[in-house]
């Protein structure tokens, strides 16, 4: 493996970086009160499908402001084909955008949409569904929400009971969705719904669905999480008609679709750039004269080693995204390593998160305020970070995943 750029994506990503420092919208700035908002992959004080809905007039425009500018370059939706509004890139070069953005701490543009409903659809939609979705997506003039776990069925996929019934040229929809990310700031979702109640094994009965969410009978409820803010929803469903076109694949083959999804999900690139971002304003605070007003002076040396430690292991997993990238780019699909580095990754943020708060001692308890350190990222971090082994499937999931599709041990 050899990660270092060729001469044509040292010279793309010097045009990627000259391209943000000229573009980027400068009213749309960092809002740091919403890093309670942010998943692992997010810069710190943005969230695109928020802030396109944000009551401050100056955070909405400067979000549409900068989606229309990524799309003047299919860089909304790089890996789509050109037909449909994206750039084409190849694996590499999108992951070269992705990282000159997230270095450069400006937000990327209709996550869900562009990352796992467009790749879902150019692999099993139909060419109408295409040309309907996929080029809105691209304008980041839409965004999309992820319908998939319900109360009880989370890691147990499968057993999800929300009914769609066939009536005509529509499926009416019954039931409950739970956990899903800023559906509250989005127009769409994607849906597992059970079509065959009957069938022998209950992943055969499943469907997928694409959902308006301003459908009547559709109710999204935001659920506060321990930080207060709000970065996911319930969403309740009755006799939701949904037209049978806006079915993704065969009825009853939706699994196969939302194992495909799924695969889709990110290599991870992104927050190992959040997380070296988080150590590296660690480490200038330790040598600023600031660190003595917020360190904690009894646990320098421990401090020490510890910061050393996170530095190791951010590279290990910025090599094993990479990893992914490059298994990707040279046309495989990551399997198990997937999950090696979902795993890592969410381990590591918690880590991380903590190291960050023993550095500040009792200064870490304080959410809010201007004389919190470094905005009391960390402290936000810590509490995000409790949920993060559970975002792409749990970590004992992971482990299972690794012990028996990655090293052929027996189930039982
Ligand atoms: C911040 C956040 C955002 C999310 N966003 C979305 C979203 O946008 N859309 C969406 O559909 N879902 C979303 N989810 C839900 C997420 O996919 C589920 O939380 C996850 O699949 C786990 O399911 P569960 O919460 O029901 O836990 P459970 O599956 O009930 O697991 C509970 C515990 O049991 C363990 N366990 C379960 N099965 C096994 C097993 N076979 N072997 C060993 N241990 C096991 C788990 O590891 C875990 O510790 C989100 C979750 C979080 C925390």
């Amino acid at each position: 493996m050899n990660w270092k750029d060729t001469p044509e994506q040292a010279a793309f990503r010097a045009e990627v970086r000259e391209f943000i420092r000229a573009r980027f919208p400068s009213a749309y700035r960092a809002d740091t009160d919403m890093q309670q908002s942010l998943e692992p992959e997010d810069v710190y004080g943005y969230n695109w499908a928020a802030d396109r809905r944000a009551a401050d007039a100056q955070r909405r425009e400067g979000a549409m402001a900068w989606a229309s500018t990524l799309a003047e370059r299919g860089w909304v939706a790089p890996h789509f084909p050109k037909e449909y509004g994206g750039a084409e890139l190849g694996a590499i070069e999108d992951c070269i955008l992705q990282e000159e953005m997230m270095r450069e701490r400006v937000p990327s543009v209709s996550g869900i949409g562009v990352n796992l409903l467009g790749p879902t659809l150019l692999a099993f939609g139909t060419e109408t569904q295409k040309l309907e979705h996929l080029p809105r997506i691209a304008r980041g003039e839409v965004a999309w929400a992820q319908g998939f776990s319900e109360p009880g069925s989370g890691s147990d996929l499968a057993s999800l009971k929300t009914r769609a019934v066939r009536d005509g040229e529509d499926y009416v929809v019954n039931g409950q969705k739970v956990w899903t990310s800023l559906a509250q700031y989005s127009e769409w979702a994607m849906l597992l719904v059970r079509t065959d109640p009957g069938a022998e094994r209950p992943h055969r009965g499943i469907s997928y669905l694409m959902v308006d969410l301003a459908s009547p009978g559709v109710t999204v409820r935001p659920i506060e999480d321990l930080r207060g803010g709000t970065p996911f929803c319930e969403i309740f469903f009755e006799d939701v008609r949904v037209p049978a076109a806006n079915r993704v694949g065969e009825e009853n083959q939706g699994w196969r679709v939302a194992m495909a999804t799924l695969g889709f999900e990110r290599s991870g690139l992104g927050s190992v750039i959040r997380y070296q971002h988080a150590l590296d304003r660690l480490i200038a605070l330790m040598k600023s004269d600031e660190s003595k007003r917020f360190l904690r002076t009894d646990a320098r040396g421990a401090l020490r080693q510890e910061i050393a430690q996170r530095q190791i292991e951010i590279r290990v997993l910025y090599n094993l995204a990479l990893h992914s990238v490059s298994t990707k780019a040279s046309g495989g699909v990551p399997g198990h390593e997937a999950s090696i580095s979902q795993l890592f990754g969410a381990e590591l943020h918690q880590r991380l998160a903590r190291t960050g708060m023993k550095a500040f001692g009792p200064w870490a308890q304080l959410t809010q305020g201007k004389d919190t350190p470094l905005e009391a990222m960390f402290t936000h971090d810590f509490l995000g970070a409790i949920a993060h082994p559970f975002l792409g499937g749990s970590s004992e999931v992971q482990r299972n995943v690794i012990a028996t599709r990655g090293l052929g041990l027996p189930r039982s």
